[in-house]
């Protein structure tokens, strides 16, 4: 992974500085002891500066930087990894196509924080950023009678994008990195194609602030400080911080015979996809041909998508996914929050809908058949909630006795920083 960069704030109640990781959702502030949650309109757009670089004055170009979980097709294989890099949002032969490697004297800081800078506007979305760059990738020359659901289907979830500015010097002899400290090249014609482009001045923050209270009883809200849902304890609601303002989220909470240690949330996600017989419980141990039997009450049974909200090791998190879809939990969930601590969310539930042609492709047999169209698999989301479910601790594992899955407690702390 490449390392945190700390993002440095001002308080909005009383000015102190605040120090952020990039992953945090949650605002405390040490001075005025004030909470509140981050809320952005568009993506999170910071600048990258340093200790001895000026205030202003400088240019900034913009790339992307993401982190979340690659899940890819392959040779009729199911391929995962852990994303974590960036892309620049703007056309340009003479700046690095990626951030690349950095000290570690870096801090972000809010893009409006700052008078005089020269921002340049992304020309690119992530999403063409990201396209662009598949195809540099990929070979230039595909071959005719290759079919096109051939081609390689992929899916990046649960990722955390940032538009991070970093600053550039037009020189009179080309581009100059302030923050390493050495010429990007680009020559005279390079400084002055990076003065003509588009700029924006004087951009306003992106960032917004939420009161950390619930918007129906008052209560303060708790919540660890990367989650996006944060809880009232005192009425048994959830907040989705998602949409720039607190939104109640429905939930349930999986009843336990063990200990229930930790709850850790999952969507539980009711869908409808074209094209296949997959309305059922029964309808998913045929798709799998798995070695259980339909019994005939499974065919009445709605089938059920569990997705973590969370985000551990790609490999980790579809093995979750897939023990608990099988297993399809019985039982109504209670209302109710536990008194035990509840794992952050970190995964909206938007990023678990992107899963559902990977976890349907990974039950799917034959492979031949179903592997090379998951790209055409279209989900439509019918209803969803938050299930919460109890893990008992045992050593460094932690267990759902129901389901019979463990996880290490190592491999939890490990996802949330993805
Ligand atoms: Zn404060
Ligand atoms: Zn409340």
């Amino acid at each position: 992974m490449t390392p945190d960069i700390p993002v440095e704030l001002q308080c909005p109640q009383c000015g102190g500085p605040v120090t952020l990781e990039e992953s945090d959702r949650i605002l405390s502030c040490g001075f005025c002891r004030v909470r509140l949650c981050l809320a952005f309109q568009g993506p999170a757009s910071y600048r990258l500066t340093t200790p001895d670089l000026p205030e202003d004055g400088l240019h900034y170009v913009p790339y992307w930087r993401y982190r979340g979980m690659t899940f890819s097709v392959q040779d009729l294989e199911i391929q995962h990894r852990v994303a974590d890099s960036s892309l620049l949002a703007i056309t340009s032969r003479d700046l690095p196509p990626t951030l690349g490697f950095r000290p570690q004297v870096l801090k972000l800081k809010p893009i409006g924080s700052s008078k005089g800078n020269h921002f340049c506007k992304p020309r690119h979305t992530f999403g063409e950023a990201r396209a662009r760059a598949g195809a540099a990738h990929s070979p230039k020359i595909t071959p005719e009678d290759e079919p096109p659901a051939r081609k390689a289907f992929e899916v990046l979830i649960g990722e955390s994008v940032q538009l991070i500015y970093a600053p550039v010097i037009p020189a009179e002899d080309g581009l100059w990195d302030p923050v390493v400290r050495r010429p990007l090249g680009g020559g005279a014609a390079g400084a002055d194609a990076l003065r003509r482009l588009e700029l924006n001045q004087n951009m306003g923050s992106s960032i917004h602030f939420l009161p950390m209270m619930c918007p129906q009883c008052g209560w303060d809200l708790a919540g660890e400080k990367d989650t996006l849902v944060p809880v009232c304890r005192n009425c048994h609601t959830l907040w989705d911080t998602g949409q720039g303002r607190l939104k109640e989220l429905p939930f349930g909470v999986a009843s336990s015979q063990g200990a229930g240690d930790l709850h850790l949330p999952f969507w539980k996600i009711r869908a409808e996809v074209p094209r296949l017989q997959l309305a059922t419980r029964a309808d998913l141990i045929r798709l799998a041909n798995a070695p259980r039997v339909v019994r005939a009450g499974m065919e009445n049974e709605s089938l059920e998508y569990y997705i973590p909200a969370f985000k551990v090791h790609p490999q980790l998190f579809l093995r979750l996914a897939r023990s608990f879809t099988l297993i399809q939990p019985a039982g109504e969930p209670a209302r109710e929050l536990p008194r035990s601590p509840l794992h952050p969310v970190t995964l909206p539930l938007e990023e678990a809908l992107e899963v559902l042609p990977i976890l349907v492709g990974s039950f799917a047999v034959p492979k031949k058949t179903y592997l090379p169209r998951l790209g055409e698999l279209r989900f439509q989301h019918i209803e969803s909630e938050l299930v919460f479910f109890p893990f008992d601790l045992r050593g460094s594992e932690l267990i759902q006795p129901g389901i019979g899955m463990s996880i290490s407690r190592n491999a939890l702390d490990m996802g949330r920083l993805i």
